[in-house]
């Protein structure tokens, strides 16, 4: 017997009819012989709906409370969908975070996950139940306050939960056939991938695709947990994640995909003095604010003087600028610029580490679509760039088409409205 644990996100399970669906596809595997245990998103846009309705009562929400709303939205989906299971003459018991043993650090809002001590789901198991966990979700091992992990977190809910219980597969049914060399709903000629090495996974899902969280696939990799991506709206096989392509006997393309993030804000700081200790200066005052930062770029120094710009996630920017503006003085720079237009555009392959050419071909694509390049980084497997926004689309397809990555069909998104 099999055990498998099955993600379903939001998008699967948005009305009434998808969670019957779901139901029957979860007992439909428990029939076939497994152990199934199931993680689910909160319906449809429910988290965006629960986020704009705590703006409408307060412009800052406490943290601590914005998480206790959040999570009902999978509370609800778990308690429905094992109602419909029930219904199907199968027992299902849901369980919240924090009651399937997900523990985690105190950070709302972006929780780690430092512990799992599933007791209960084995238990429910053991007795021939299918546990619904409400992904997304768990319990600050010291404050015992209710955290969430972070936007798209039920997919780490599921892989951790799959590593604990040592499951056999972690399934992540979702809106679209798989893993494509683009985000469908961007590129219609984008193709769908039987196999995808962690590697170049981790890197797609920290530039954008948000069809796996990042966490997720981190997690994965470090407890060799099987990850699966699928739709819930058909029987196809999906794209298996891999540790190396010759466990599939596929050759390596040069480029597995192209992604796009628009959830990045720039910050330029003018006219920093030129001296030992500036930058640690501007790098630790957003350190102890909690920033994370993802590209930075240092001018060359003229007159002594020298501007830094770097990315950050935009919902950090204002705090970051504040924060920077209470040690204007000690740190002596000039102004502070904040640009919330931007958008980021990554290649990724990793066959890129042989193959001479990939970097012109990029910035020759990118050049004869019109698209402006404001900044670069790159990893032995990834050249991304920052444009304006409006580019992005344009860039992701120009790019798609030049590297030989269009599919002869249209990709089919099932569900969603990609919000
Ligand atoms: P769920 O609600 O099932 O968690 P998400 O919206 O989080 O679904 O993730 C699925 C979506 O990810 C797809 O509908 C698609 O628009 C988007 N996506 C972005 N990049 C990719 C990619 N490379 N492959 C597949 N889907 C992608
Ligand atoms: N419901 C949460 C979100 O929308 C978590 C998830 O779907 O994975 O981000
Ligand atoms: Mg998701």
């Amino acid at each position: 017997m099999a055990l498998v644990v099955q993600k379903y996100g939001g998008s699967s399970v948005a009305d009434a009819a998808s969670i019957k669906r779901v139901a029957q596809r979860i007992v439909d595997a428990q029939r076939a012989g497994n152990q199934v245990t199931v993680v689910v998103s909160a319906m449809g846009d429910t988290t965006d709906e629960l986020l704009d309705l705590a703006q409408q009562v307060s412009p800052d929400p406490p943290a601590r409370e914005l998480d206790m709303l959040l999570t009902a939205g999978e509370r609800m989906s778990m308690a429905v969908l094992a109602m419909a299971i029930s219904d199907l003459g199968a027992e299902a018991r849901s369980y919240t975070g924090s009651q399937a043993g997900l523990i985690t650090d105190r950070y709302h809002g972006q929780a780690r996950i430092i512990d799992v001590t599933p007791g209960r789901i084995q238990a429910a198991l053991d007795e021939g139940a299918i546990p619904i966990v409400a992904g997304f979700q768990g319990v600050a091992q010291d404050t015992k306050d209710i955290t969430t992990l972070g936007r798209g977190g039920s997919d780490t809910t599921a892989v951790a939960l799959a590593a604990a219980l040592d499951a056999d597969i972690c399934e992540i049914y979702t809106d679209v056939d798989g893993v494509f060399s683009a985000d469908p709903r961007i590129v219609p000629a984008a193709r769908q991938v039987p196999f995808i090495t962690y590697e170049e996974m981790l890197e797609l899902a920290a530039h954008g695709a948000k069809v796996l969280h990042l966490r997720c696939v981190e997690y994965a990799r470090r407890f060799n947990v099987p990850l699966r991506v699928r739709s819930s709206f058909t029987d196809k096989p999906g794209t298996l994640i891999v540790h190396d392509l010759e466990e599939s006997t596929m050759e390596q393309p040069i480029i597995s995909g192209v992604s796009q993030d628009l959830s990045e804000a720039k910050i330029t700081v003018t006219n920093v003095p030129d001296r030992p200790g500036m930058a640690a200066l501007v790098f630790e005052t957003l350190a102890a604010i909690g920033v994370n930062l993802d590209m930075i770029v240092q001018n060359v120094s003229a007159d002594g003087i020298t501007d830094i710009t770097f990315t950050l996630p935009t919902a950090d920017a204002e705090k970051a600028t504040e924060a920077l503006q209470l040690r204007g003085d000690e740190i002596g720079f000039g102004a502070l610029y904040t640009d919330l237009e931007i958008a980021k555009v990554s290649l990724v392959g990793a066959g890129m580490r042989s193959h001479p050419g990939v970097s012109a071909t990029f910035f020759r694509t990118l050049a004869e679509a019109g698209v402006n390049v404001e900044m670069i980084s790159t990893s032995e497997i990834r050249i991304s760039v920052v444009t304006r926004k409006d580019s992005a689309a344009a860039a992701v397809k120009a790019l798609h088409t030049a590297f030989g990555l269009d599919a002869e069909g249209e990709a089919v998104v099932y569900a969603g409205t990609g919000r």
